[in-house]
C-alpha cells in the first residue's frame, strides 16, 4: 500500500513538474503546468505539450502587425501619388476640337473655344 502511494505521488510530482517546465519553455505560466499536472496527471503533460508556444505566437503577431503597418503606409504614398498625378493632369478635353488643355483655361489655346462654367 505504502509503495502504492509512492509511486502515485511519484507519478504526481513528475507530471507536475514535467507539466510546469514544459509551459516554461513555453514562455507560458509554471503555475498553470502545476496545476494541470496535478489536476490531469499525464493528460495534463499532454496538454502542456500541445499548447502553442506563446513567445513564438507574439513574435507572429508583431510581424503581423508590422507588415499591416507597412501595407497601409505603402497605401497611403500610393493615395499620395495618385493625387499627386491628379494635380499634374488636371486636364480638360475642349468639345470643339477635341484638344487636351489645362482644367483652368478659361479659352482653348488650339481653337480659340471660350469654356463656360462648365464642370471640368
Ligand atoms: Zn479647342
Amino acid at each position: 500500500m505504502e509503495f502504492v502511494v509512492a509511486t502515485y505521488l511519484a507519478y504526481a510530482t513528475a507530471c507536475m513538474f514535467g507539466a510546469a517546465s514544459i509551459m516554461q519553455k513555453k514562455g507560458r505560466s509554471g503555475l498553470a503546468g502545476l496545476a494541470l499536472g496535478a489536476l490531469l496527471g499525464v493528460f495534463g503533460l499532454l496538454i502542456a505539450a500541445c499548447l502553442s508556444d506563446k513567445k513564438r505566437d507574439e513574435l507572429r503577431i508583431a510581424e503581423i502587425n508590422a507588415t499591416a503597418a507597412m501595407a497601409e503606409a505603402a497605401a497611403a504614398s500610393a493615395r499620395a501619388a495618385a493625387r499627386q498625378l491628379d494635380a499634374a493632369n488636371d486636364t480638360k478635353v475642349c468639345p470643339r476640337c477635341a484638344e487636351t488643355v489645362k482644367a483652368a483655361a478659361l479659352v482653348c489655346r488650339y481653337c480659340r473655344h471660350e469654356f463656360t462654367a462648365e464642370p471640368a
